[in-house]
């Protein structure tokens, strides 16, 4: 029986990935034979505890940090929240001000508008370059003496453009500020490593890099000062009340070993065949341009502007070829706006809708790529000539 993977190339890893095999198979036992709760005293959950421990161990190795600085948690969307509105709870009655940029992911923009809205905090959220880059002299800038944290993110999933964060990292130590990153496009891409970046928080998601979805990390600095969200048992420290999803964790540890042993061969692959994609739209399509900045990006994105057609319709036919693309963030695809990280970096509205990102990742191939360019140029010219946007050069 044919199954969707069988039809359809998939060209969204940013939004998910499908879970490694390896990883899968790394997880089996934990749902069935070896189902102690890791908190019980038996042998049985001493199995469980031994394979959180090893999880922990290994995302630590990873990440460059003390296995206790690492918190399980259900994804990228919590480590965010648990972050930023921890910090901003142990702050409640002098309240304060927080430092973000206009470009970060909503789990990130949207509690900093709550914080703002419902609870008094103030918020400056920094423009970024056409390119969609923070400059870090604005960080500077803004800082004031009731900064309680600055929270701008690693490597964007719209356009996969990496933020300078070393020299962000270094004004928030200098500045004595907390400082978070939404590292979930960036782990299992590109090296992080929170010792060089000054990092007090770092969040991370398991499903972003060949693992589960629900799980994920919060990376948290020893000594640094919140507040939990959740109150209940002791597990994670505190931070994260629950009994831990064992399998999860299990499952995001081995993703997360198998994508930094990999990470030399496969970004310099991922490189390749993303510049062939843009070198074949962009010589064999008028009319486009790239969003993002070309020196500073994670391997496998392209985010590509089809002028006077909608992406949405780009999107729509590509994916009656067998494509599965996106228009940006998989969380706004029903809302007609154009994307919040594209306004603000200037692209003009009638051009951010019209812009598609392509997401690579392991399955792709070369021949995929091909595949995509050979039905491309096709696609675009057809929707042009049915589009009132393009310019008709006999009138
Ligand atoms: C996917 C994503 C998130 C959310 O992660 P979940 O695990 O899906 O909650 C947060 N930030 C960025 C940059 C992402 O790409």
């Amino acid at each position: 029986m044919a199954t969707p993977e069988d039809r359809t190339t998939y060209m969204d890893h940013n939004a998910t990935t499908p879970t490694d095999p390896r990883v899968v198979e790394a997880m089996l036992p934990f749902f069935s034979e070896a189902y102690g709760n890791p908190s019980s005293p038996y042998a049985l959950a001493q199995e469980t505890r031994q394979a959180v421990e090893w999880a922990r161990g290994t995302v630590a190795d990873a990440l460059s940090c003390d296995p206790a600085e690492v918190v399980f948690t259900s994804g990228g969307s919590e480590s965010d929240n648990i972050a930023i509105k921890g910090v901003a709870l142990s702050k409640l009655e002098g309240r304060g001000h927080i430092v973000t940029s206009s470009v970060e992911h909503h789990a990130v923009l949207h509690t900093c508008e709550y914080l703002r809205d419902k609870l008094g905090f103030d918020v400056t959220f920094l423009p970024v370059s056409p390119g969609g880059l923070v400059d870090p002299v604005d960080v500077s800038r803004a800082l004031r003496d009731d900064t309680i944290l600055i929270s701008i993110m690693y490597a964007n999933n719209e356009t996969g453009t990496v933020q300078p964060l070393e020299e962000i990292g270094r004004i928030a130590r200098e500045r004595d500020v907390p400082f978070h990153t939404d590292a979930v496009q960036a782990i299992g891409k590109i090296p992080v490593d929170v010792q060089t970046l000054g990092a007090t928080f770092l969040a991370a998601s398991a499903h972003k890099f060949y693992g589960p979805k629900g799980v994920g990390v919060l990376y948290v600095r020893k000594g640094a000062r919140f507040h939990p969200l959740s109150h209940g048992g002791n597990h994670e420290r505190g931070v994260r009340p629950g009994t831990e999803n064992v399998a999860g964790i299990v499952g995001l540890a081995k993703a997360l070993e198998l994508a930094v042993d990999d990470m030399p061969r496969e970004s310099e692959r991922l490189s390749k065949l993303t510049q062939r994609l843009v070198s074949g739209v962009v010589d064999g399509i008028p009319d486009v341009s790239l969003n993002g900045d070309p020196a500073s990006g994670i391997p496998g994105t392209a985010n590509i502007a089809f002028h006077y057609v909608e992406g949405e319709s780009v999107v729509l036919a590509l994916d009656m070829e067998g494509f599965a693309v996106s228009t940006g963030s998989a969380c706004t695809t029903d809302s007609a706006d154009p994307s919040h990280v594209l306004s603000a970096m200037g692209v003009a509205p009638n051009v951010a809708q019209g812009s598609v990102r392509f997401g690579l990742g392991r399955s792709n191939t070369e021949e995929d790529v091909e595949r995509l360019l050979s039905v491309l140029p096709g696609i675009v010219e057809r929707l042009r000539a049915m589009s009132p946007l393009t310019p008709r050069k006999d009138s």
